[in-house]
């Protein structure tokens, strides 16, 4: 029979004590404690929290937490310093709008063309990039998948297979039949699985709704109105009726899941809102009317301004490029003014680039701080909106989004000051994702 004793110093003879207490000292695993704290110095500190960058020029962490902010008098001995010099230490920013498993500009195109594994494995490599290049939390707002590969693509995150980004949100984005995310080019007899899940009435709402919980969507995604880069639709079009409207609230409200509605028509943006979304995503044409019933709820914006630029400048002809051209000459400016009277108003405004894939360059997500700048934010409200609002709209604020002691240790630094020049956030040159240095100079 096997006994197990209590082990207890004080009961040995004395020179056992002291040959233990010489053991104690030598034990390399204690002397090594404080190497588990790694000292990041750099020449300043945007904390997601403050108005001004901090000269606090080191932050602490230990295991995948923050431990310690202050002056370098606080970094312990033995601890693994990283000198990033004269860098700007930030949180890691946070796209709440991304569809990583759409790959090629003409996304639809491309869904028709690819498998649900191969549309995975080509958003596993986007994913990477985007975490080197300061993405580390990613809300996914549907993506053009039949089946459920976003959560394949976060288990494999979570399990520790791979380091990724931290991964929310929706496998489809619900849409009625003739909108925003069915195929609505082909010809009559073709039967196709559209990129979008195609929801006709209530029944079928609350029936998505449900597999989409169940299946591991922890948001669900309504194209409430039509959209701008999808073929045959109008985003002036409001979708859904109020009675689908209304049971998918109540569906996902039972469920406890968020939903984020896209809305591009003015109707359709006060609608969602009304109905209780926890974000307008797009709101093209919000109005006046729009800005007071979000502020009244407590509604986020994610105006994902920079997509209509991409689509302009960056990749190839849309088959949809009318819509978008139309967008660009027409309505882009307008939007811009109402996008910065929301945020006057005090309207929340986080940060999503609607894009994602493998076929665009990652750093040009910072580009959507850039345009909120051009809306009206100042550099530090930008930055903010990328990061703490973020966090605030995945209701990951208690653990994300700011640098301070406590937080998970997402941190990324760019060389230069970002307030001085926002595109400096396209050369994030220091990523930290949960305690882990994933890219260094
Ligand atoms: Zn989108």
């Amino acid at each position: 029979m096997f006994h197990l004793h209590t082990f207890s110093p004080l009961k040995m003879p004395l020179r056992a004590h002291w040959a233990l207490l010489v053991c104690l000292c030598l034990n390399p695993s204690l002397l090594l404690a404080n190497e588990s704290i790694t000292a990041l110095v750099a020449g300043r500190i945007i904390d997601g929290r403050h108005s001004k960058a901090l000269n606090n020029t080191v932050i602490l962490t230990k295991d995948n937490k923050i431990i310690a902010i202050g002056k370098p008098e606080i970094i312990p001995k033995n601890a693994q310093i990283i000198d990033l010099g004269d860098a700007t230490l930030l949180p890691g920013l946070i796209d709440t709008h991304i569809h990583p498993l759409m790959h090629g500009d003409d996304y639809q195109a491309r869904h028709l063309e690819t498998s649900s594994a191969y549309k995975t494995l080509k958003a596993f490599k986007s994913t990477q990039a985007l975490l080197k290049a300061g993405w580390t939390s990613l809300r996914v707002m549907g993506t053009n998948d039949v089946f459920y590969g976003f959560r394949d693509l976060r288990r494999v995150y979570d399990e520790g297979l791979f380091v990724g980004p931290r991964i929310t949100g929706a496998g489809h984005y619900l849409s009625i039949t003739g909108g925003g995310g069915d195929i609505n080019y082909l010809s009559p007899e073709q039967k196709v699985h559209a990129d979008g899940l195609i929801v006709d009435g209530p029944d079928e709402v609350r029936k998505a709704i449900r597999r989409e919980v169940k299946y591991g969507s922890d948001w669900i995604k309504l194209l409430v109105t039509g959209a701008f880069m999808s073929v045959g639709d109008n985003p002036r079009n409001v979708a859904f009726s109020a009675e689908e409207l209304k049971v998918a609230m109540e569906e996902a409200k039972r469920l406890n899941v968020p939903v984020a509605a896209h809305a591009h028509a003015t109707a359709g943006i006060n609608m969602a809102v009304k109905a209780g979304a926890r974000s307008i995503e797009h709101g093209t044409y919000l109005d006046d009317e729009s800005i007071r019933l979000m502020k009244k709820h407590g509604t986020f914006l994610v105006p994902t301004i920079y997509v209509g630029d991409y689509y302009n400048d960056e990749s190839q002809a849309l088959r949809a490029q009318d819509k978008n051209d139309h967008y660009s000459n027409n309505i882009r400016a307008t939007f811009l003014r109402q996008v910065g009277k929301a945020h006057k108003a005090g309207v929340k405004i986080a940060v999503g680039l609607d894009l994602g894939g493998e076929q665009y360059n990652p750093t040009l997500s910072a580009r959507e701080l850039a345009v909120l700048i051009e809306a009206g934010m100042s550099p530090m409200e930008a930055v903010q909106a990328a990061t703490r609002v973020g966090a605030e709209l995945l209701g990951w604020d208690h653990k994300l989004g700011v640098l301070a002691p406590g937080m998970l240790a997402d941190i990324i630094a760019v060389a230069g000051n970002p307030l001085d020049d926002i595109s400096e956030l396209e050369r994030v040159n220091f990523v930290m994702i949960d305690g882990k240095i994933v890219k260094q100079p």
